[in-house]
């Protein structure tokens, strides 16, 4: 067969010999804008600067200051009293997820059409919030249909973040997502893809990157539970078995990311050199120091916890998701003081898209420093997106990932939950304020 063209080469090509050349040669150029804010968050020296201007050409960010040229023509948007920041990450959500008594059951109750509906409604919702790019860390039993959300992302078919996707996520037979406890002559479908050994997992990885995923994601723990106050959960591959994993994603250029809550089973993911230890709810100090010295990130997701803690079922699951949570935010209470890096990312899904700014506040109040969360979310997660230097920041060739806030996240982190404007990619998708060109009167 003979190897055609992708297919959006195919349609400029086609439409641009159909134009006449001098028009080819006269299209504009967009318009550049100007946003002007009372404020202006510098992530890196965790500082405002007063006020804050912002240059945008086209999907880039060209230059940023307390004032900032004005090309001619250019339209100014005047944001008042709020704090130009760069888009927020989210670094561990579920978008074909949503907030359901038993969230398993989404596999067996909802056809893949009808969860990749819910999860572009989703999508919406998050980028609303401020969150301009996200990994997303699994589609929970529907495939690779998570491909067709981000392409159409990327297309401007359709509003959302920026996205990593991973495809639907790894585990073992019998392990984490399994659909355990049904008839088993009704073949209940899990909700991850399984491998049980070297050679599965490979060929697991391999499948799913041709099937469009970014980055990995693997159920590194089972089932969770706590004895004597401590967290057990049986680990699910070996160091071997993942160091193969994440030798075969460094071949694809790309990364594995681990559901790990305890040990073992977090010292065999970072020995074998893991992008990011998820949940992470309880890590030794020789795992700790591995992390630190390899530059992985735990990504706690604490909003998930306290959530599952206040709308479960029961009072007998209130108290054990209880005794999750308070261990949780114990442990990372030490992980902070022992300096783990740490990215921003919430498990949104089981509970409502674009509430997940409560990571933030949370992440707060259990020890870390409003400014080491704002790197944390928007340093960290760049480089753990694989956009280093590309988003997270608003300087000169970024993307125009910016949102503006009512309040000073450095004072008060709970700004960030307050987003009146939302630009992706220099696409503005939420603005409460005034629009005027350049020298027009207010
Ligand atoms: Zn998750």
């Amino acid at each position: 067969m003979l190897p055609m063209p992708a297919r959006p080469l195919f349609s400029i090509l086609f439409f641009a010999a159909l134009l006449p050349l001098s028009l080819l040669a006269q299209a504009p150029a967009p318009p550049a804008i100007i946003l002007h804010a009372a404020h202006l968050l510098n992530v890196e020296k965790a500082s405002l600067i007063s006020p804050g201007e912002i240059l945008i050409n086209g999907n880039h960010i060209a230059a940023v200051g307390t004032t900032v040229p004005h090309p001619p023509g250019a339209r100014v948007i005047d944001l008042g009293p709020l704090t130009l920041m760069p888009g927020l990450i989210d670094a561990h959500v579920h978008l074909f997820l949503h907030p359901a008594p038993d969230e398993n059951l989404q596999t067996v109750d909802e056809s893949v059409p009808e969860r990749t509906i819910t999860a572009t409604l989703q999508a919406r919702a998050d980028l609303l919030a401020g969150f301009t790019a996200e990994r997303d860390m699994g589609t929970e039993g529907a495939g690779s249909a998570d491909t067709a959300v981000r392409d159409a992302i990327n297309s401007g078919e359709i509003p959302g973040p920026r996205l990593r996707i991973t495809g639907n996520a790894i585990s073992i037979t019998g392990g984490h997502e399994d659909a355990l406890g049904f008839n088993p002559a009704l073949h209940i479908p899990g909700n991850a893809t399984y491998a049980d050994s070297t050679d599965q997992l490979i060929h697991v990885i391999r499948t799913q990157i041709k099937q469009g995923a970014d980055m990995i994601k693997i159920y590194q723990t089972g089932h969770d539970r706590m004895v004597n106050g401590m967290l057990v959960a049986p680990y699910q591959y070996t160091e071997a078995q993942l160091a193969a994993a994440v030798a075969e994603a460094h071949r694809l250029r790309t990364e594995v990311g681990v559901h790990c809550t305890t040990e073992p089973a977090a010292l065999y993911a970072a020995q074998a050199g893991v992008a990011s230890i998820d949940h992470a709810l309880y890590l030794s100090a020789e795992t700790e120091a591995l992390m630190k010295q390899k530059q992985i990130f735990a990504v706690p997701t604490l909003t998930i916890f306290e959530y599952f803690a206040a709308h479960a079922p029961n009072a007998a699951a209130a108290a054990r998701e209880q005794a999750f949570f308070d261990f949780h935010t114990a442990q990372f209470r030490k992980q902070v003081a022992a300096g783990v890096p740490m990215a921003v990312g919430s498990d949104v899904g089981p509970f409502p898209h674009g509430t997940q700014a409560r990571e933030f506040v949370l992440m707060n109040k259990y020890g870390m420093p409003a400014a080491d969360v704002l790197r944390a979310d928007l340093i960290n997660g760049a480089r753990l997106l694989m956009w280093p230097d590309q988003i997270g920041q608003l300087k000169p060739g970024f993307y125009a990932d910016i949102i503006a806030i009512d309040g000073d996240p450095l004072a008060d982190i709970s700004a960030v939950t307050r987003v009146k404007f939302v630009m992706k990619n220099g696409v503005i998708y939420k603005s409460q304020d005034k629009i005027q060109p350049e020298g027009a009167q207010p």
